[in-house]
């Protein structure tokens, strides 16, 4: 099988032939279809967070595609049937995260794409209890991207307790960012949409933002705090500076949902006025099987739409390029039919 490859921190990705692997009792073989390019595959293939993937590696963590081998022990998928591997390529099933619905901060998880083999490869393997079907009627190059830019935000947007009457600021309107917007309105929150470049702040209003904010010539907070300031922040853009806007534009009692992960992401909190402004920041690391199976449920029912480019394998390091410079429309999705 063809794969992409990271070798090294400081190297493109190669495309390799290896061979097809074997699945284990607890294990399914993925023939995949659709591979969605999430930013983190880059900062996987960089080593940019302080706990490193291992090379050789193969990054995706957006896999969707067909069983084609089930291990003995695999009850909940069977040949044939259409799965995602998300990010979250298992949990130990026990501990008290795992029990109480909070798969994702599981000590013993692994990564797929990171501390696992991926979904850059015409076949993958994962848990057949932590893959997610993927229900009939929806395409496999949508559901690709919801498999990680949709299951996050949607997640992100509940911790964010996004509902009417409140006041959203979607900050970055890339593959996470085009769909935390849709998810927001879903809820029936005011939108807010930031980003910095001509053809993102045009996704965003034809997405249905109610206001669009160009990071690069106006004032966020003071534009947010014109409107009466977020009730919640979430944080999508891999920038710094963003992070501290989307604090400065909250309102008293609002809520900052960190999700972007820059290399040496950093925000400095002013301690007087979090205490005084009761303001919250909390973190948001994807979401569980449940949060995905919604995901593909409301995108079933026609209530979300992915902004996608196609792209093959063979290309993934001029894909890196092109995402790093903001030149595509929101997600890349590699084709491997
Ligand atoms: P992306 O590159 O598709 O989108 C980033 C967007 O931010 C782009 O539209 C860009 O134009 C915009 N942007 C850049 N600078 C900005 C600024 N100063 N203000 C506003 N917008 C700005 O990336 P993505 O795939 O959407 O991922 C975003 C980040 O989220 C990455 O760091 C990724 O690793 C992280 N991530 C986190 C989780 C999680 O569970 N916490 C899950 C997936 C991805
Ligand atoms: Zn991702
Ligand atoms: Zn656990």
């Amino acid at each position: 099988m063809k794969a992409a490859v990271v070798r090294d921190f400081t190297a493109p990705l190669t495309i390799e032939d290896r061979p097809v692997p074997e699945p284990a009792p607890h294990q399914v073989l993925v023939r995949i279809e659709a591979s969605g390019l999430c930013h983190t595959d880059i900062h996987a293939a960089r080593g940019d967070w302080p706990v490193k993937p291992s090379p050789p590696f193969v990054p995706g963590h957006e896999g969707v595609g067909v069983v084609e081998r089930a291990g003995a022990l695999v009850r909940h998928v069977q040949v044939g049937d259409r799965v995602a591997i998300p990010w979250l390529a298992d949990a130990c099933g026990r501990c008290d995260h795992c029990v109480t619905g909070w798969e994702t901060l599981c000590l013993q998880q692994h990564n797929s794409g990171y501390s696992v083999d991926g979904a850059y490869a015409q076949y993958a393997l994962a848990h057949g209890d932590y893959v997610v079907p993927v229900p009939d009627g929806v395409d496999p190059m949508d559901a690709a991207p919801l498999s990680c830019a949709g299951v996050t935000t949607y997640k992100a947007v509940k911790v964010a307790d996004a509902g009417p009457g409140s006041r959203v600021l979607v900050s970055g309107i890339g593959g996470l960012g085009h769909l935390a917007l849709q998810y927001a309105r879903i809820l029936g929150a005011e939108t807010v949409a930031v980003d910095v470049t001509d053809a993102k702040l045009e996704l965003a209003r034809e997405l249905g933002a109610d206001h669009v904010i160009d990071a690069r010539r106006q004032d966020v907070a003071a534009e947010v705090q014109k409107l009466g300031g977020a009730d919640a922040a979430i944080s999508l853009a891999v920038s710094n500076e963003s992070f501290a806007a989307a604090y400065a534009a909250l309102r008293r009692g609002g809520t900052l949902v960190l999700v972007a992960l820059p290399a040496d992401g950093e925000l400095e909190i002013p301690v007087f006025d979090t205490v005084l402004n009761g303001t919250k920041v909390v973190g948001s690391i994807v979401g569980t099987r449940q949060d995905l199976a919604e995901v593909f449920r409301l995108h079933a029912l026609g209530r979300t739409r992915v902004i996608r480019e196609t792209r093959r394998l063979e290309d993934v390091n001029t894909c890196f390029d092109q995402v790093l410079a903001g030149e595509v429309s929101a997600r890349l999705v590699f084709d491997l039919r």
